[in-house]
């Protein structure tokens, strides 16, 4: 029995936990820093191989039946006018608005539900030390616990301190593309429809604004120019103050968006940035999900590479008999071209989103899909 100790409990860890339980002989804990699942964040997206991924693990019904049922995106003006409207049908469902968006905190505790019976959850608890030898890795926790693993897997963000307690510090991997995004849940005000508006705002910043939860509530984003420097990660009364020096005097509905903020209390903002790291493992220590290859939430496909990255690194972690480095190699080639074609789109939708043009609502373009889709499943659990 191999026994794998997981950071981080929100999408790669509890994915990798998932697809760890499909096959035999893997003893899963998962630690997450926080004192309880995190709630919050907007829709997450499933595209093209992340669609097929869902049936190959059996998780395509239980997630369609919780997804957002968005039908569309609008385009408005400073007065609320239509300009246009993207349809999520449209692209074979693989569009800005996908066929396949849940919620980020029910996609959390969705799968949360699906792993509690196979892996060991901790939560209010965090690493504090690694060290390996030849045969194992030592994990010692800030709740003092000292405890002995085979393998151990950083899926605990953009800001993973696991990656700067083994790789280093942040600086060394994030890459900053421009742009600051606050996400909250607040009143459905516009009485939208299953529905989502977008407002720009010349050079200055945006918000997209959708329906959820049967149109009882609405998830809003807001975006600006800006970097790490004005986002320190700790300090929410910080970051509210700066959106609302930053947006205050925008048109459309921002000024009442920046007032239902103060009331949310789900709010989250970071960075888009993107990691970007020579090798994805160190001995005995991989990451997994944004901690290793974030592509900035300006791709839409951070979810998609957090459930692909943990199908495939435990599938070849079975396929090696818990060898961990003919595992991690194996997932190093498979994963590589398909992160950088979504790194590339992320980088490319900041640049073009945080132009806040009139017409820069349409996040994913025709020529993106096929970075998108550039990743060919394997069959680790044929029979
Ligand atoms: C609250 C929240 C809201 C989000 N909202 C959105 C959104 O609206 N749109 C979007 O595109 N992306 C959002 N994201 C990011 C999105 O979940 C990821 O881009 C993607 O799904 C990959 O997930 P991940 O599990 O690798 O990283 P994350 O989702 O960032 O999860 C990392 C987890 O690790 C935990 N953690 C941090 N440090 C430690 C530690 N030292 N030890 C143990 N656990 C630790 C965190 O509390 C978190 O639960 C959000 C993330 C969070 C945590």
């Amino acid at each position: 029995m191999k026994r794998v100790l997981i950071a981080g409990a929100s999408v790669a860890g509890p994915a990798l936990a998932y697809c760890l339980a499909r096959h035999e002989g893997f003893q899963v804990t998962v630690v997450e820093r926080a004192a309880a699942l995190r709630p919050g964040g907007q829709a997450v997206d499933f595209r093209g191989p992340g669609r097929e991924l869902l049936r190959k693990i059996g998780l395509d019904e239980r997630i369609r039946a919780a997804r957002t049922e968005t039908l569309g995106v609008a385009s408005v003006d400073r007065d609320g006018r239509e300009i246009s409207r993207e349809m999520a049908h449209e692209r074979g469902g693989d569009g800005t608005i996908a066929e396949i968006e849940i919620l980020r905190g029910d996609l959390a505790q969705l799968m949360y539900e699906e792993t509690a019976g196979t892996a060991e959850y901790r939560f209010g608890d965090h690493i504090v030390g690694l060290e390996q030898t030849a045969d194992h890795v030592t994990a010692r926790f800030a709740s003092g616990l000292r405890e002995d693993y085979d393998i151990v897997v950083g899926a605990d963000g953009l800001r993973s301190s696991l990656r700067s307690l083994v790789f280093g510090p942040h600086d060394r991997y994030l890459h900053d593309l421009g742009l600051l995004i606050g996400f909250f849940t607040a009143p459905n005000h516009l009485e939208l429809d299953r529905w989502a508006l977008n407002y720009t705002e010349g050079g200055a910043g945006g918000a997209v604004v959708r329906s959820i939860r049967d149109n009882r509530e609405a998830s809003v984003l807001l975006a600006v120019r800006g970097d790490r420097r004005d986002c320190d990660s700790r300090d929410v009364a910080g970051q509210q103050a700066f959106l609302r020096e930053r947006m205050g005097g925008l048109g459309w509905e921002i000024p009442r968006l920046l007032d239902m903020m103060d009331a949310s209390d789900d709010f989250y903002f970071d960075t888009c940035s993107l990691t970007r790291m020579p090798v994805w493992s160190a001995g005995r220590v991989m990451l997994l999900g944004d901690a290793a290859h974030c592509a900035s939430p300006t791709s839409g496909q951070g979810t998609n590479q957090a459930f692909i990255g943990a199908y495939v690194l435990a599938g070849e972690l079975a396929k090696s008999g818990g060898e961990h480095a003919a595992a991690f190699d194996a997932y190093e080639r498979i994963m590589r071209d398909y992160v950088a074609g979504n790194q590339g789109v992320g980088q490319e939708n900041a640049q073009r989103f945080g132009s806040f043009r009139d017409d820069s609502e349409i996040w994913i373009e025709d020529h993106q899909l096929s970075a998108i889709r550039g990743i060919q499943l394997p069959d680790y659990l044929a029979a």
